[in-house]
């Protein structure tokens, strides 16, 4: 199973950074989005990102000018056509992903990869809704993307042996480190990350300490590069609920419970830096 040509749907924060790292190591891309609008946001965003590159000395400019000639963007799924494997990164909604994948099927040849990028759906349910699962497979970067080292790696039940084996090579490819992992909840890094971010609420809430007191702890106690508080303003305090839900409801477990002071902030539209305020304010 040859990757060449890749197509990914949704120019987000997500994928316009798997767009990048994709056109850094070599491939053809074509981006999708819903909207011109959405599409020149998210070239703009991995230009300077290529362009902080450059600055650091980790990419040189003949390298950027080469990734950027393999992005091509468009609102035509039509565009997907002829790729070999589609990695779908479009907002967090099952009805949404469900219908981005039948206008994929729809479009794609039969023999291309879809991989979904998504944090918290199954994947051996979005496989099932696809003619032939055994192509389907979860592809979890982490963000921000061109930085982060890790692809989780997420066989559904059915999918097959040779896709996964291809989208292993690929991580590589992408100079970053799979891991293998069952269809589970928050697969492996999340499962552990976020009710870890979840217990760092509950002891702000009872006053065991000040956030800066919590976030000094785990990184100079725990070696964490970022307190967990700081990193829910940085992840997005409403992304981390939604995820503790999910949690609740697949497991079945109380302690996946969101602390209430973590839904009374996304209540209040304290959504962590991208709203200017969360735990902390941002200028
Ligand atoms: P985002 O909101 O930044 O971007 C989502 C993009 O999808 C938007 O540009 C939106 O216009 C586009 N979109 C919506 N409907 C579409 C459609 N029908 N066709 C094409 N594009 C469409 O979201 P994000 O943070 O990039 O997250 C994308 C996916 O990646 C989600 O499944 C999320 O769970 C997953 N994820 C996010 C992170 C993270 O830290 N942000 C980490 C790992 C995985």
């Amino acid at each position: 199973m040859k990757i060449e040509g890749v197509g990914i749907v949704g120019a987000g924060a997500m994928g316009n950074g798997i767009a990048q790292t994709a056109a850094v190591a070599g491939l053809n891309v074509v981006m999708i989005d819903v909207t011109e609008a959405a599409l020149s946001k998210g070239v703009a965003t991995l230009i300077s990102s290529l362009g902080r590159l450059v600055s650091k000395g980790k990419l040189d400019a003949n390298a950027r000018a080469a990734s950027l000639a393999r992005i091509e963007t468009s609102t035509d799924y039509q565009r997907l056509v002829d790729v070999d494997l589609v990695i779908e990164a479009a907002t967090e909604n099952n009805d949404l992903k469900v219908r981005i994948l039948k206008q994929i099927e729809a479009v794609a040849r039969p023999d291309a990869i879809i991989a979904s990028n998504t944090s918290s759906i199954s994947i051996t349910a979005l496989g099932a809704t696809l003619a032939d699962p055994s192509r389907f497979i979860g592809m979890h970067f982490f963000n921000p993307v061109p930085m982060m080292p890790l692809v989780e790696i997420i066989r559904g039940v059915r999918t097959s042996q040779a896709v996964a084996e291809a989208i292993r090579e690929l991580t590589v490819r992408f100079d970053k480190t799979p891991i293998g992992v069952k269809n589970s909840s928050g697969f492996v890094v999340n499962r552990i990350l976020v009710p870890m971010i979840n217990e760092a609420f509950f002891v702000l809430a009872e006053g065991v300490a000040t956030p800066d007191e919590i976030d000094a702890g785990m990184k100079l106690g725990a070696n964490h590069p970022i307190g967990p508080l700081a990193l829910a303003d940085l992840v997005g305090l409403d992304v981390v609920l939604s995820v503790l839900d999910v949690f609740l409801k697949d497991f079945g477990d109380p302690k996946y419970r969101a602390c209430p002071l973590l839904r009374e902030l996304v209540a209040a539209g304290r959504l962590g830096r991208k709203t200017g305020h969360g735990v902390y304010s941002y200028g």
